[in-house]
């Protein structure tokens, strides 16, 4: 039989930013019954994020901080007439990281997988199995929606991974491109 579920703040969508929303809320207040509510079945779906120190404020950083898997101190930019270092630190993040560090610091209650939301209000949540979530705030974190209507333009990474065998056998390389 469907249910309703009550709570101070209902998270739509436990990704990269409800589920940083859901451990900066925790972290301030842990007092508040925080519900995450994610279609997958993972928190942070399968990305690699990365970024630049200056993009993250300092007094940030603590929420990133656990879920930093690389760090290098700068960033080499090179093409064939023209290499130049950024002295910035660079990190990067994967999302099996930010799962494993959520699951592990919110109550197993807050953390609701595989439950499809079909629509939220600012107050409410109606699930695709029949339940409902009544919150004092919801946030709608589904991720970015119709861009249809943005003139945007493309960005194009090509990575390299490198892979060295442990007893210093043959290194191979591949290339990444997302
Ligand atoms: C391979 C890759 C690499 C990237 N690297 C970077 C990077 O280095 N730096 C950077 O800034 N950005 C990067 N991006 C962009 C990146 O997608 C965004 O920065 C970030 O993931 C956006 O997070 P989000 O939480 O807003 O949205 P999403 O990651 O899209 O999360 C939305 C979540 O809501 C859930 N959801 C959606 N609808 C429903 C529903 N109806 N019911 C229940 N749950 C729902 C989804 O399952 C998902 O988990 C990268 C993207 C990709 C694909």
């Amino acid at each position: 039989m469907p249910s309703t579920i009550l709570c101070d703040v209902a998270i739509v969508g436990g990704g990269l930013a409800g589920s940083l929303t859901a451990l900066a809320l925790h972290a301030r207040r842990p007092d508040l019954d925080v519900r995450v509510i994610e279609g997958g079945t993972a928190f942070g779906g399968h990305h690699l994020w990365s970024f630049f120190g200056a993009d993250v404020m300092k007094a940030h950083r603590p929420l990133i901080a656990p879920i930093v898997a690389h760090a290098w101190p700068d960033y080499d930019v090179r093409f064939p007439a023209h290499a130049r270092t950024l002295a910035q630190p660079y990190y990067t993040v994967r999302s099996e990281r930010l799962n494993a560090h959520i699951r592990a610091t919110l109550p197993a209650l807050a953390l609701m997988t595989e439950r499809k939301v079909l629509a939220c209000s600012t107050t409410a949540v109606v699930m695709a199995d029949g339940d409902r979530v009544e919150a004092r705030g919801v946030i709608d974190a589904r991720g970015a929606g119709d861009l249809s209507t943005l003139e945007c333009g493309w960005q194009k990474f090509v990575g390299q991974e490198l892979r060295v065998a442990p007893s210093g056998g043959p290194a191979t390389a591949s290339r990444v491109r997302w």
